[in-house]
């Protein structure tokens, strides 16, 4: 076992310490004025050391516990290795960074408090999986840190990390339906992988490569992760410049009728010209801005963008219709309604021109932050759209008292729809649901007149994809009256989305 400091022991050898010092004052009058502390002091030290080392939800080791545990971990293995040369090391240990995939939504759907026994439970199994010397560590909200000593070679690792992914995948019975979750694990050996002082943060980059993966698996660290974070970190600070010297630029797809093939609206993506990687898709930098706190900023200046090139077409005669994403983050701040009326006042654009798309699961995270932001979009008219449908957990009962306007059958639905029955009939039940709830019912991703077809048939009301048109510059929505997908099946450009709307 680790040496761990024990709360007791610390707290007797203090007192011991007292003692001494204190001889020369008299024992009575000290003892006296101890238990005059005691009386006066909130209870328990020993319970507050405790708190501190172990996690209060699931009773593992916290953080500071590891911090400590890993030291003395590699300070033995530093030991054991003493003079010998890479190819000899013999004493090993490993870190694996586990990270529930998709746990957010759980929480969102199911609520904190079974949220809270969802984590619970996995910080069991993490531990049924691990040998007596072993331990398991939290380290945030779903998060655990699994510390493996005296490993022989990395293929033990894998064994352990393997059996996790089992034991996180079995189904967890939450009375009502079992919940099936995965996990990504990145793994770190030391000392194969780096000084003590980066095992942790080479451990959680190689997490994130699992995840980026696609998840449910398990990552080795390679210095080339170790790199990736520099060069998030280099992208962090090319986009605060790039947010000052107006690099971020929008560029738009229609959505069209599915019946006559006329643009019935527009949605903005977001760009970014970078001054050396070109242009960038928001896939390359929202995470970035997300993760640094600039996603307030960027997505503030989509709305204005997005609500300037309304107002502009406007001027021009053009009444369009415009759909903005909006991040998880801007939803749970309070101030992107007012940023949107600020932004649709000073532009002249009345708010049914505006749409906002919120992905499935953040649009279902029935808190009141969310709550009051939605209300607050439909107390000043901008439509609400829920982006990427049919991949979160969505409540029917909320969906009722949301009322959208739009829902976008997610694109791996529309993918599979020509192979897969069960794609279809998905799809299928998505705009029945919308049938019911008098929603307009979009397909994104749209990629073949196949795909098309099959939509048409089942009653989409409105397709969006490549099959039609890519997104595209204003420059080329203006001056392209021909489009090309894919360099065939010219797609005409119709005059409809520079007609009034109505
Ligand atoms: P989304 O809102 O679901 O947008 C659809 C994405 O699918 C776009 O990628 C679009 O270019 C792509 N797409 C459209 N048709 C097809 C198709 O037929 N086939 C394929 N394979 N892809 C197609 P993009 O522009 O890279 O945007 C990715 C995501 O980034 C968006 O997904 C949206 O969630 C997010 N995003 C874009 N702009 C913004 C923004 O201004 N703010 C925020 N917060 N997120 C944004
Ligand atoms: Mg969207
Ligand atoms: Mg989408």
């Amino acid at each position: 076992m680790q040496p761990v400091y024990d709360p007791g022991t610390v707290a007797l050898s203090i007192s011991i310490a007292a003692l001494a010092f204190c001889g020369s004052l008299g024992l009575a009058r000290w003892v006296r004025a101890r238990i005059r502390m005691a009386r006066a002091q909130p209870p328990a030290q020993g319970q507050l050391a405790r708190g501190v080392l172990t996690d209060p939800l699931t009773g593992v080791p916290s953080r500071m516990l590891l911090d400590d545990r890993l030291s003395h971990a590699v300070n033995r293995a530093d030991r054991a290795n003493e003079g010998r040369r890479a190819g000899q090391i013999q004493a090993r240990l490993a870190l694996l960074f586990v990270d529930l995939d998709g746990f957010a939504a759980v929480n969102d759907s199911f609520g904190h408090a079974t949220g809270d026994r969802v984590l619970q439970a996995m910080a069991q199994r993490l531990r049924g999986c691990l040998r007596d010397a072993d331990s398991v560590s939290r380290v945030g909200a779903d998060q655990f840190v699994l510390l493996l000593e005296d490993m022989g070679c990395e293929a033990d690792a894998l064994a352990v990390a393997q059996r996790v992914l089992a034991a996180v995948g079995q189904p967890v019975d939450l009375g009502e339906r079992p919940l099936t979750l995965s996990c990504s694990i990145g793994i770190v050996i030391y000392p194969d992988h780096g000084r003590r002082d980066r095992l942790l943060s080479h451990a959680e980059a190689a997490m994130h490569q699992a995840k980026r993966a696609g998840g449910g698996g398990w990552a080795l660290f390679d210095q080339g992760m170790g790199e990736d974070g520099r060069a998030q970190i280099e992208l962090q600070e090319d986009l605060r410049a790039a947010l000052q010297r107006n690099e971020l630029l929008l560029h738009y797809q229609p959505k069209v009728d599915a019946g006559n093939g006329q643009i019935r609206s527009l949605e903005a993506l977001v760009r970014w010209q970078h001054p050396r990687h070109g242009l960038l898709g928001p896939g390359q930098f929202i995470p970035v801005a997300e993760r640094f706190g600039l996603i307030n900023v960027l997505g503030g200046w989509v709305i204005r963008e997005a609500c300037r090139q309304l107002g502009a077409w406007s001027r021009q005669g053009l009444r369009l219709r415009l759909s903005v994403n909006l991040s998880v983050h801007q939803v749970r701040q309070g101030h992107v309604v007012e940023q949107i009326e600020a932004a649709l006042r000073e532009h002249a654009v009345s708010a049914d021109q505006l749409t906002c798309e919120i992905t499935e699961s953040v649009a279902m995270e029935d808190t009141a932050a969310t709550q009051a932001m939605l209300a607050g979009l439909a107390r000043i008219g901008v439509k609400l759209s829920i982006d990427d449908f049919g991949t979160g957990y969505s409540s029917l009962s909320y969906l009722c008292k949301l009322r959208p306007q739009e829902l976008k059958i997610d694109r791996s639905f529309v993918q599979d729809l020509e192979t897969s029955t069960d794609a279809r009939a998905v799809v299928d039940a998505i705009i029945h649901l919308a049938r019911a709830l008098r929603l307009t019912v979009v397909a994104e991703g749209v990629e073949t007149r196949d795909q098309a077809q099959v939509l048409l048939a089942l009653g989409c009301d409105e397709l969006q994809g490549f099959f039609f048109a890519r997104p595209m510059s204003v420059q080329a929505l203006v001056a392209g009256g021909l489009l090309t997908s894919d360099g065939q099946d010219p797609v005409e450009f119709t005059a409809s989305a520079y007609v009034p709307l109505g």
